[in-house]
């Protein structure tokens, strides 16, 4: 992996965006795209990089946001109630420590749990819910909480975590790769074209409030109306205990090519370019099957007259917890995908992929 790449990784890693607060995210985008293509925001944040002037329109689309809480009230003891934005497990949340990001700065805190000494035998074997959750701050009440401290209801919480390559240096580990690995591999993919010709108006997009309902992507659609779309996601990586590997391959795999998830069929067409395309190119590649759940494609293949698309994603261990963990060499693998795909999508092929 390029040291540039690790780069961008870990900045896009540490940088704090819960859905509906990503704007800290775009910048990064910003900063790493600068001069690459014409950059724009719609109005719901999505950050949008056009680059070429003509051919067919290809998206490359990953979203900023990150799974993380919302502060909703503050008890009269000063205890910080919360709200998630995405979907956690509750048990992975209990005693995390987190950040809420306040008008002021930054106040940090942690879950409260009860000690093991006060639990009774019943309460052990049951999950504490959210709802029963709070956040100690180490206010004296509501009133040093907000006045002082600066936490308002509305304020966006982050579980923190530093990006650390692990003993294998080419395992990665950090907060929200879900899916700020997809938004790298949008900014690497524009990156490999500086300077450089396509058959295609390439447009980058860093989407906002996916793990909410797919929000950004829906306006993304309609601002960009592309002719193709790549989503660049991670993918479940199944080579832990207690997980089936089939259909969610593990680490070390290259590029998973997603023949299916909850919100989005592949177009068929794409589809098999990709895998074709892969073997041409001797890129390590599996297929990816995501039965629950979904990704921008969902709202991006429905748009208009309908947007041929197609989800590639990066093997990740523990999504949705406060670190995940990836494989240089996936990501590698999937940006060459990508960037090899991107040079065959000139006006004929995007037109093959919807002809009858
Ligand atoms: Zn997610």
């Amino acid at each position: 992996m390029k040291q540039q790449t690790l780069t961008l990784l870990k900045a896009l890693s540490e940088v704090n965006g819960v859905p509906g607060y990503e704007a800290r995210v775009a910048k990064v985008v910003e900063e790493h795209l600068a001069g690459i293509g014409r950059i724009e925001r719609d109005n719901l944040g999505n950050i949008i990089c056009t680059k070429g002037d003509s051919g067919p329109k290809v998206m490359l689309a990953g979203h900023m946001d990150e799974i993380g809480f919302i502060v909703k009230h503050i008890t009269d003891k000063g205890f910080v109630k919360f709200h998630n934005l995405g979907g956690w497990l509750d048990q992975v949340v209990l005693s995390q420590r987190v950040v809420i990001e306040t008008a002021k700065g930054p106040v940090e805190g942690i879950i409260g749990a009860k000690p093991p000494h006060l639990t009774s035998a019943d309460e052990r074997g049951k999950m504490v819910t959210l709802a029963k959750m709070f956040i100690d701050v180490g206010a004296k009440d509501r009133k040093q909480a907000q006045d002082q401290f600066g936490i308002q209801p509305g304020d966006p919480i982050v579980v923190p975590m530093p990006f650390t390559p692990l003993k294998n240096r080419k395992l990665l580990m950090g907060k929200g790769w879900d899916d700020r690995v997809g938004v790298a591999l949008m900014v690497d993919a524009l990156k490999a074209f500086a300077g450089r010709k396509h058959p295609n108006v390439l447009v980058g997009v860093g989407t906002v409030q996916e793990e909410v309902g797919l929000r950004g992507a829906q306006t993304a659609a309609q601002t960009v109306s592309p002719d193709v779309a790549l989503i660049l996601e991670t993918a479940i990586a199944g080579d832990v205990p207690d997980v089936d590997e089939n259909g969610n391959p593990g680490l070390g795999t290259g590029a998973a090519i997603y023949v299916f998830e909850g919100s989005a069929i592949p177009n068929t067409r794409l589809r098999d370019l990709a895998i074709e395309t892969a073997k041409k190119h001797k890129i390590k590649h599996e297929v990816a099957f995501l039965a629950a759940g979904g990704t921008d494609a969902g709202r991006i293949h429905v748009h208009a007259r309908g947007v041929p698309c197609l989800v590639l994603g990066v093997p990740t261990r523990h999504i949705h917890t406060p670190a995940g963990i990836l494989h240089a060499d996936d990501y590698d693998a999937t940006l060459r995908l990508v960037v090899e795909l991107i040079k065959l999508l000139d006006a004929k092929t995007v037109a093959g992929l919807t002809k009858p």
